[in-house]
């Protein structure tokens, strides 16, 4: 008696859970495949707030939350854990680990979205001083580290001592830097003004730094100088063409535009300058023999496939596209990606190229001031703020966090006060003790429930399909 099998449904494997991985997934809801997020990150981060954690405004948790409980409804979803290190793209076939686990996933159709990371330009050693901020971790490190910075002040009895220790050195006049040096005034000048006895943390100084001839190269001149007048007017100082040329524990060396060398001593420094697209945008390029950009991203076709894989999306800050690295690109491509899925296991092709529709650019200045840039229109100040405000709730994953995030905003900007202020050791030093432990991380017995595996089982079989 022979058994009737029903055919297999389509596997999509999703590398990545941030928007663009996040979209595409929650696009392919009622598509009849089996869809698989693998992500090193059990969470979906909503990068654009992480300054918020970073100054004690909002709760990691806020900015993140578990992936698996924002897609736990979605049947034909599952969701893994791990790092995804290879692709075979001629098996179809993603490995990825967690600790010594290895688990393969086989794919029909594989959307990437891996992100970037920071770029230091070569000076990987200024990691150690200047932490970056893309991901929940470094926001965590830097509170650690400012919060750190003023209780270290207040039991200095050297004047020098506390100068170096209240000031505050961002590198990089993006959104990010701009976002950062404007709640560390806002920190010094109104949160934390009553709180210390030896200290007055309103003398401390804001320095923000860039190679380029002015702040917020993403937005127009005149929207980058109403900013940078709103930055001057709460204590931050702008330096424009100024190279970091060195760092160390307590200073920064800067290489002015005129030729001229400035030592600023400073403990707190931030990295906000540079990103380079996730490792993997360079494996698939190399596997493809696809152009891979100075950013590390990779080529792809009008319709965000590899070269010769039409099976392969590369979606968000991982593909080489004329667009800026922002959300609404992976937000927008990802959804593009598993739309063309769909209508390829309808037997048909999307038959139109991706398309960006540009929503805009915001960057908040300091409390109920914001920039923003909505198609040939720009608005400032108050407007701008209450724009950024509603785009942000709009957008921020799950109906618990807007509500949370809102009465936190609320505590923030119309009071005084910042909701997040704990500061722990691990956070302070838990990024570099790692680095130093190395690959000894790996044999720590259980060290988190992110590395479920430590111990060191065999390799999974194969990942069966979703029910
Ligand atoms: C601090 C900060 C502020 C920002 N502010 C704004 C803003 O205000 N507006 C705006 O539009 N954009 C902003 N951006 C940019 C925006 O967040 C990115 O463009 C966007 O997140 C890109 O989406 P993505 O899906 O390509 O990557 P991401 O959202 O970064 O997601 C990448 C995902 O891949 C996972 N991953 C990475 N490597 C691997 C691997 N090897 N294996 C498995 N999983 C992996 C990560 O854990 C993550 O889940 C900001 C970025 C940062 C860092």
């Amino acid at each position: 008696m022979s058994e009737v099998q029903s055919p297999r449904r389509h596997r999509v494997v999703i590398v990545g859970s941030g928007f663009g991985g996040l979209f595409a997934a929650k696009e392919l809801k009622r598509a009849d495949a089996e869809v698989t997020v693998i992500s090193r990150t059990a969470y979906h981060l909503f990068q654009p707030l992480l300054y918020q954690v970073a100054t004690g405004v909002l709760s990691a948790g806020e900015v993140a939350p578990a992936t698996r409980e924002v897609l736990a409804r979605q049947k034909n979803t599952r969701v893994l854990l791990g790092d995804v290190t290879a692709v075979d793209i001629e098996r179809r076939v993603v490995t990825s680990r967690v600790a010594q686990r290895v688990t393969e996933t086989p794919y029909d159709s594989l959307i990437v979205t891996a992100g970037s990371g920071q770029s230091y330009f070569g000076n990987e050693g200024f990691a150690l001083y200047a932490p970056g901020m893309k991901s929940i971790d470094d926001a965590l490190e830097l509170r650690a580290r400012i919060f750190g910075a003023f209780e270290m002040a207040e039991l200095s009895s050297d004047p020098e001592e506390v100068r170096r220790l209240t000031t505050f050195v961002i590198v990089g006049a993006g959104a990010t830097g701009v976002e950062m040096a404007g709640q560390i005034a806002e920190l010094a000048h109104r949160t934390l003004r009553r709180d210390f006895r030896n200290i007055d943390p309103a003398r401390s100084r804001i320095l923000l730094l860039d190679g380029a001839p002015r702040i917020l190269p993403a937005f127009r001149e005149k929207t980058a100088e109403k900013a940078a007048a709103r930055l001057k007017k709460i204590g931050v100082e702008i330096r424009t063409g100024a190279m970091v040329a060195d760092m160390d524990g307590t200073s920064v060396t800067v290489r002015h535009e005129d030729g001229s060398v400035e030592r600023v001593e400073a403990s707190f420094k931030m990295w906000a300058a540079g990103v380079a697209a996730s490792p993997l945008a360079r494996m698939l390029g190399e596997l493809a023999g696809a152009d891979v950009d100075k950013a590390g991203r990779v080529a792809v076709n009008d319709d965000l496939t590899l070269p010769g894989h039409p099976e392969i999306f590369i979606v968000g800050d991982m593909a080489q596209l004329d667009l800026p690295g922002v959300a609404q690109v992976a937000i927008q491509g990802g959804k593009y990606a598993a739309r063309t899925v769909k209508a390829r296991l309808k037997g048909k092709e999307l038959g139109k190229p991706f398309h960006y529709f540009d929503k805009g650019n915001l960057a908040t200045v300091s409390r109920f001031s914001a920039v923003a840039e909505i198609g040939k229109l720009n608005f400032s100040g108050f407007i701008g703020w209450a724009l950024w405000l509603g785009v942000h709730l709009v957008y921020l994953t799950g109906f618990k966090n807007r509500v949370t995030t809102l009465v936190h905003w609320t505590v923030s900007f119309v009071g005084r006060g910042r909701s997040e202020r704990v500061i722990t050791e691990q956070q302070e030093i838990g990024r570099v003790a790692l680095a130093v432990l190395g690959a000894e991380r790996d044999r720590l017995p259980g060290i988190s429930a992110t590395t479920p595996a430590a111990g060191g089982d065999a390799p999974d079989p194969e990942v069966r399909p979703v029910r």
